[in-house]
Parts: structure tokens; sequence; C-alpha cells
């Protein structure tokens, strides 16, 4: 498989480069030169199958020659042992019409170790090939940076640099990332915000010397790798509930529109979909976008699902150029003008074809509340608030397919939003227990570029 930027100037990449690379070198983002097909007794083939057999099946295609089948077998299979439940992502029924598909079995209790710890394996085996190594820098506001570390704690060829704001992240999401000791984990806080951190990392990677010097990649949800990882669930789902003979629909909590993305991508591989509802919380840029036209970007609010507070979603770049007919060119205008003004009107042909599979939703903190105690009070399940505003989006749609939301984060991970809502206060399960006694490890420095770019250069390892 071939890998081309949406903006049409970046080098065409196999699926070792894309992963490696991250963003693209034109700004874009990458993707699939083309969509890969599963027909109906592929996918009918794949009920019964274990989670890692079926990740083997939706990856080959987009893996194509960069790993043999049984390497990519061997990593999945090692980043799924690592999981609390024993069918990874089970599939649990809140009634006649609901279910939810449970994401957050994962060593961070977030569904971003599904995909982040097949990457770990990824990276390790590409670079040992290629005897290159890395250096990690990111920048988070608590999920994405824990399961991330989690992920590459260890391995050979990266070392791995994670700046968050100082007091900005919950004590569990700190704690996932500090007590983290391995010799390659580089936890830094930073005396700013959020905001600040990202400009930092933003800011190191256009220092071209530097960036260079230490040959500094990214673990964002930009990177293709992640997207695909996230593809496998939708299939394993919905053949558990009937697919291909019967069509299911997705509900997704929705911030940087990578796992949504994934979603859609299942969809266009040959996956019977009725709908994928795309659930905002209050920052509803995209519910604007997608039910109005209207994507452009404000300030952020801070709510209770601090990981779906965004202004701009990179990944919705993706599904752009793919509505606009995959034109680079055209797509790098739409950008460019969007990065001048923050703002970009959906024509009404592309609303239209985007309606045809995608709807979404914006729910408020009442909305969220009221979802999260229905399923404690009426199914005895206990869901965390951003799994809470899929569920509210969930019920609020339509449509007659079977309904799956995915649940994103444990519970245990919001304890204070989760006992506002419904009384219960969620403990920690078994895989976090002690998190709370265990010594952490950080240095704490100033938000100037000088200071983090010192602090790397004194552990990182240059070319
Ligand atoms: C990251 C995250 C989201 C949003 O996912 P995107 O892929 O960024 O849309 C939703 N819920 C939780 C708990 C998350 O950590």
């Amino acid at each position: 498989m071939r890998y081309i930027s949406t903006r049409g100037a970046a080098p065409v990449l196999d699926f070792e480069g894309v992963t490696l690379a991250g963003l693209a070198s034109d700004g874009g983002l990458y993707v699939p030169e083309h969509w890969p097909q599963l027909a109906n007794d592929e996918i009918a083939a794949m009920a019964g199958l274990s989670y890692v057999e079926t990740a083997v099946r939706v990856c080959t295609p987009f893996v194509g020659d960069s790993l043999s089948e049984a390497e990519l077998r061997r990593i999945l299979g090692t980043a799924y042992a690592s999981f609390a439940h024993a069918a990874v992502v089970p599939l649990k029924q809140l009634d006649e019409r609901h279910w939810l598909l449970e994401l957050f079995h994962g060593p961070t209790l977030a569904f971003k170790d599904v995909a982040m710890q097949a990457l770990g394996g990824l990276f390790e085996t590409f670079l040992t090939r290629s005897e290159r190594a890395l250096t990690i820098i990111g920048a988070t506001s608590g999920d994405t940076g824990s399961a991330a570390i989690q992920a590459l704690a260890g391995r050979d060829r990266v070392q791995v640099f994670m700046l968050h704001p100082r007091g900005r992240v919950s004590e569990v999401q700190r704690r996932q990332m500090t007590t983290v000791l391995a010799p390659n984990i580089h936890n830094i806080a930073i005396d700013g915000n959020f905001d600040d951190a990202q400009a930092l990392v933003k800011a190191m990677f256009n220092h071209a010397e530097f960036a260079a010097r230490f040959d500094l990649s990214a673990v964002n949800s930009i990177n293709w790798a992640r997207l695909m990882l996230q593809v496998v669930y939708y299939f394993y789902a919905a053949v558990r509930l009937g697919a291909p003979g019967r069509r299911v629909s997705f509900s997704v909590p929705t911030g940087n529109f990578g796992d949504i993305f994934a979603g859609y991508v299942a969809h266009r591989m040959g996956l019977p979909i009725e709908r994928l509802v795309v659930a905002t919380n209050e920052n509803d840029i995209l519910h604007r976008a997608l039910s109005a036209g209207d994507y452009s970007a404000g300030s952020v609010a801070p709510t209770e699902s601090p990981s779906m507070d965004i202004q701009v979603s990179s990944n919705f770049e993706r599904l752009l150029f793919d509505l606009a007919g995959r034109d680079g060119t055209a797509c790098a205008a739409t950008m460019a003008g969007f990065e001048a003004s923050r703002r970009l009107a959906i024509p009404a042909d592309q609303q239209a074809s985007a309606a045809a599979i995608l709807r979404s939703a914006r729910i408020d903190a009442d909305a969220m509340r009221g979802a999260l105690r229905w399923a404690a009070e009426r199914c005895g399940e206990i869901i965390d608030p951003h799994t809470a505003i899929g569920l509210a989006a969930a019920r609020a749609d339509a449509g007659t397919a079977p309904m799956v939301t995915l649940a994103t984060a444990h519970p245990a991970k919001f304890p204070d939003a989760v006992e506002r809502a419904c009384g219960a206060r969620p403990p920690l399960p078994k895989q976090a227990r002690g998190l709370m006694d265990r010594e952490e490890r950080y240095v704490t420095l100033p938000a100037t570029l000088a200071a983090i770019e010192d602090h790397v250069a004194a552990h990182a390892v240059p070319r």
C-alpha cells in the first residue's frame, strides 16, 4: 500500500514510512492511496475470530509489504496481551437497541491504549530493522501522554519527552505518566497551560537544526498507524452484532476526529454501517460543521469531558480530502484558507455526501449527566463522562440499527465527575491499583524553548 498526503506535495511513502513520519512534510496528513475493500464473505468469515486475528485481517491490506503476516501477528498479539479483559474490547448490552464497546481495558484506562500499545511494537520493529533511533516529543492534556509512555517505556531506540501543564492534569493522569521510571521516559511539567506546552513542541519541530540533530518524531493522533489500529474494533463489534447481514450504527465521543474517522474508514472498506454519530460536548465545532457546514474555531470551554475539549480537529482534514474528491491541491488551498481565517464553509454537495453516513449531536453538561444516570440506574453500568456524551447522542438518534456507543475511558479515570452525576465513586480497577503509592519522577521547567531544548539535548541521543 502507498500513502499520499492530503495536501498533495509530500513524498509518497509505504506503511513503514508513514508510521515513522507522523505528519507529512507539506503540512498535510497521510492517507492510503485507495481504500482497500473487504467483501461480504470476508467480513462474514471474521465471525468467531479473536480480536488479534480480526486485527490481522483488517490491517494486512494497509501494511502491505512492510511486515510479514507473522510479524504483524506477533506485534498485535503482544500488544493486546497487556489488556485486562480476555475479549480485549468487550461488547455490553444496555437495552434492546443500545450497546457499549468497552475500549478502556488497557494499561492507562482509555481507548488510546488500543492503538498505542501496538504502535509501540511497530516503532520498535521498524527502528531495529533500519538501525535508527528517534526522539519522541509530545504535549499532553492527559490521556495521549500516558498511553504513549506506557507503550514506549523500556523500548530500545526511542527516547520520550512528554510535556504536561503543571497542576492541570488530574492526579490519576499525572501518576500514569510520572510513575513510569524507565530510563527512556522523560516527564516534564511546564509552568504554563496545555496550549503553551503544545506551542513549545511545535517550536521544537520548527527548529530545523534541532529537529534533525535529534531525529524528532511524534505519536499524536495524526499518525496513520494509530487510525488503522482503531478501524479494527468497528469490524470486531459489527460482526458480533450480525454484520455483514445486519447494519450497525456507532456513536463516538469525538475530539480530534481520529476515532470517528476510523469508523468512516471501516465504512469505506465495505462494512455495512447505518450511521456514524459524531458526539461533541459544548466544544461543538464538528457538530456545526456537519449539521450546518460551518467549520469555524472559537475558544475552548473547559468541560467534564476534557479529552474532547478542542478547537480544531486535526483529523477532519482527512475527511475533507475525501469529500472533495481526493484532490491534494484543492485541499491544500482549503486548509491554507482555514489557517488564515480560522473558518471554513463546507460546500452543500460535500455536506450532503457526509450526511449519507455521518450524523452529529452537541451534548451539554445536563444531557451528559442524564445519560450517565440512565446507564447507572436503568442498566447498572457506571460510565465515564466522555462515554456519557456518546450515549446521550446515541439515544437521541432516530435510526433503527443496533447502536454501539464507544466507551472511551474507564469511569475511575474521572471519579469526581462520575460521583457528581450519579453518586457512585468508581474504584480503580486491578491493573491500576498501587498507582497512588508509587514513586514519581519528573522535572519542572519554565515554559521557554531554551529550557526545554537544553533538557532534551542533555538526555536524548543525537544522530
Ligand atoms: C482522546 C479521547 C477522545 C476523543 O477521541 P478523538 O480520536 O480525539 O476524537 C474521547 N474520549 C476519551 C476518553 C479520549 O481520551
